[in-house]
């Protein structure tokens, strides 16, 4: 079995057998963000604390990303084995808006007001490791 790591640190928690998204909240106006900041974005307090957020939301939008997304992206793929993906902005339960892949990108299959949650999805393979990230799903 391969070594299976996230895309990348601090991210979500891993490994977890129910991963979550690692945001902050700030101790000061109660903001929350995602990913993890030292300071808040709202405020600027940097009395902000990690926290962990909600694994399911709503879709509050989303669209189709037609084609390979330049870097910093890495998913490993060229533009002859992209393969299009739906991104989405997801409101966790009313915590904070994310932007995340989803797991479908057909329009028959995601909508705008679906109820979604996270999972753990294959994003590229290293040598010796299975690169995973986090998306969405219907539920
Ligand atoms: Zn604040």
């Amino acid at each position: 079995m391969p070594l299976v790591v996230p895309f990348a640190e601090d991210v979500f928690t891993w490994p977890s057998d129910k991963p979550q998204l690692i945001g902050c909240k700030c101790s000061e106006c109660s903001a929350v963000f995602f990913p993890e900041q030292s300071a808040c974005g709202r405020c600027g307090s940097t009395a902000v604390e990690r926290e962990l957020l909600p694994t399911t939301g709503t879709v509050y939008s989303w669209t189709s990303q037609e084609f390979l997304p330049p870097p910093p992206y890495a998913g490993g793929e060229t533009r002859d084995t992209y393969q299009p993906m739906g991104i989405g902005l997801i409101d966790l339960e009313g915590v904070v808006m994310v932007e995340a892949r989803l797991t479908e990108c057909d329009p028959d299959r995601i909508h705008i007001g679906d109820r979604v949650e996270m999972v753990i999805v294959p994003f590229r393979s290293d040598d010796d490791k299975d690169v995973v990230t986090f998306a969405f799903k219907p539920v």
